[in-house]
This record gives structure tokens, C-alpha cells and sequence, in this order.
């Protein structure tokens, strides 16, 4: 079983939250586990205790070289006495970085396929392929969304028994957000800010939205102008702000999710969006592990984890 740490939300004091007057705390979900952290422990816990209910000795699921999923999964699954599989995209070049060392070291096996290979991820073909190659296990989609990983994210808010007129979070696959979408009452805003680019990811959550039979309570919007040019895309604004973050409150941010999230929600803040006396939750969902690996990639160090 994996079993949570506290989860503090922690104030934001600054004058220019005073200024426009608004509150602001963050939802430290970044803190919820050592190893398995942010919003996939929540997206996790479910799918295996499915996989144990089915009887299933292995998890397998799917995931880019630096994917946080990739990494939370093998700890999720070391911990709780399952094997796991990752199929990571990309040829054997990228097979040396912190998030596949770190997953390798918990024990799961690793099988590089190439980007058309990658593509093929959903067809039943692919997958009949990987189960003639590995034996039975237990599917978890790329990224982890599905049903029972939104049943976790639903949990996220109860987690505050504060009010809050509006709760900002990071949308990848969008399966953190639907759930929270589930939960969210009608005097409630939900705000995501997808990490990558596209028009097709508001498409995705109303899918997601739908199929699983969720009506949001209140309002939701998807916030489409903070991507910074699409997934693992950045520019140095996005590098000075995470810096700044931290020096101001001492929260580190990511900069594939948590950065951008945030990034967005000050400047809306800055530029006079929220009406006096709102009071926002951020939810910080983790992925500090992928630092590493971006460090790697683009030479930017931050200063708070070296
Ligand atoms: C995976 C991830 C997300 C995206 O979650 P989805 O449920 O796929 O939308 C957001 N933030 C962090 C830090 C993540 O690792």
C-alpha cells in the first residue's frame, strides 16, 4: 500500500497579492511521498490496488525519457510488491538519464521503442505484441490517465477543508483535472493550464469529461496562453520566474508543469484577472524528479536542488 505524508497548503505572502487583494496557498501534493510524488500518487493508488485485485504481477505502461509517470510508476509499483514494464519512447541514446536510472534501480525493466513504434501505443495490436513479449500484466496508459486514476484525482481537493473561490492546476493528459472537476462546487472556478500546445487539449478534457460521466458543479476554463511553445518547451522568463518562486516563498517548480502553472496564475494575478477578495488554491503537483533531466538537456541549473 502506498500511504500518504501530510500535505501542508502554505500561504503566499506577497504585496501584490495585497495590492489586487486576493489570497493565495499552494496544495503542496509535491510533498504527499518520497518517491512517489505530486499528482501521481493519486493517479496510481487505484490502478494498483486494481491490478492486485486482478490478480496481476506486473504493470506495464508507457512514457517519454523523462516522464515523472514513468518514474512514480516504478516506485508505486516496487513499493507495493508488483513488477513493472516501461516502454520509453525514444532509441538507446536517451537511455542513460536520471528519471531512467532511477526507475531501472526500482526495479523495472525497460524497452525502447522507436517514435512510430511509440505511436502505436493504444492499438490493440501493439499491445497483444507486448504481451506475447512480456507475459500478462496490468495496462496503465501513457501519462496514467484512466478511470481509476481519476477516481484518485477526485480525492485532491477534499484534501482542503478550506472554501476557495478559484483552484489553479497543470493539465497534461487532463485526467488531474477531470477529477478535480468532479469535486469543485458551483461557487468554484477550476483553472488548468495545459503544458503543452494544441486547441485539441480543451477537446480531450471535455472527452474525458464525458465519458467519465462527470458534470462539474461549478465553473471550469483551460487557460491555453502559458505552454512557452509546447511540452518541455521553455524560454529564460520561465527559468527567472521558477527562480524568483523560490527565492520569494521557497517553493520549487518544475519547469515542464508546475512552472508554467504557476507563471500563468501570477500573471493573470499581475494583471488584474481576479476580482478583489478571491481566494486561490494552487495545486503543486509535483514532478521536481524531471529537474534533473531538463538540467541535462538545456544546461539550466536551478539553484534550490543543487
Ligand atoms: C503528469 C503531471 C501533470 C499532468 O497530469 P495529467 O493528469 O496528465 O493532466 C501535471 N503536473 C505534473 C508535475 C505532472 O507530473
Amino acid at each position: 500500500m502506498l500511504s500518504a505524508n501530510p500535505i501542508p497548503i502554505q500561504p503566499i505572502d506577497h504585496p501584490i497579492l495585497n495590492e489586487k487583494q486576493v489570497q493565495l496557498a499552494v496544495l503542496r501534493l509535491d510533498l504527499v511521498h518520497e518517491e512517489v510524488s505530486g499528482n501521481k500518487f493519486f493517479k496510481l493508488k487505484y490502478n494498483l490496488e486494481e491490478a492486485k485485485r486482478q490478480g496481476k504481477t506486473t504493470v506495464l505502461s508507457f512514457g517519454g525519457a523523462f516522464s515523472n509517470h514513468i518514474q512514480a510508476l516504478s516506485a508505486a509499483a516496487k513499493i507495493t510488491g508488483l513488477k513493472s514494464i516501461g516502454i520509453i519512447r525514444g532509441e538507446e541514446s536517451s537511455k542513460t538519464n536520471p528519471t531512467l536510472s532511477k526507475a531501472v534501480e526500482n526495479g523495472m525493466r525497460l524497452h525502447f521503442v522507436s517514435r512510430e513504434e511509440y505511436r502505436r501505443k493504444t492499438e490493440p495490436e501493439f499491445i497483444a505484441a507486448l504481451g506475447k513479449k512480456f507475459g500478462d500484466f496490468y495496462l496503465i496508459p501513457e501519462g496514467g490517465t484512466n478511470s481509476f486514476a481519476i477516481q484518485g484525482a477526485r480525492e485532491i481537493v477534499g484534501l482542503t477543508q478550506a472554501s476557495f473561490s478559484h483552484v489553479a492546476v497543470s493539465i497534461g493528459t487532463g485526467g488531474t483535472f477531470a477529477g478535480i472537476a468532479d469535486r469543485i462546487q458551483d461557487d468554484q472556478i477550476l483553472m488548468g493550464f495545459p503544458a503543452l500546445k494544441g486547441a485539441w487539449i480543451k477537446e480531450e478534457i471535455n472527452h474525458l469529461l464525458r465519458t467519465e460521466g462527470i458534470i462539474p458543479k461549478g465553473h471550469y476554463q483551460v487557460m491555453e496562453e502559458y505552454h512557452f511553445g509546447g511540452y518541455a518547451k521553455w524560454k529564460p522568463e520561465l527559468i527567472d520566474f521558477i527562480r524568483w518562486f523560490w527565492r520569494e516563498f521557497q517553493i520549487p517548480l518544475d519547469p515542464i508543469y508546475t512552472g508554467k502553472m504557476a507563471f500563468g496564475l501570477w500573471d493573470l494575478i499581475e494583471s488584474g484577472f481576479f476580482q478583489a477578495e478571491s481566494d486561490i488554491l494552487m495545486i503543486h503537483t509535483g514532478g521536481l524528479q524531471g529537474i534533473e533531466g531538463f538540467t541535462a538537456m538545456t544546461g539550466e541549473v536551478f539553484p534550490q536542488l543543487f
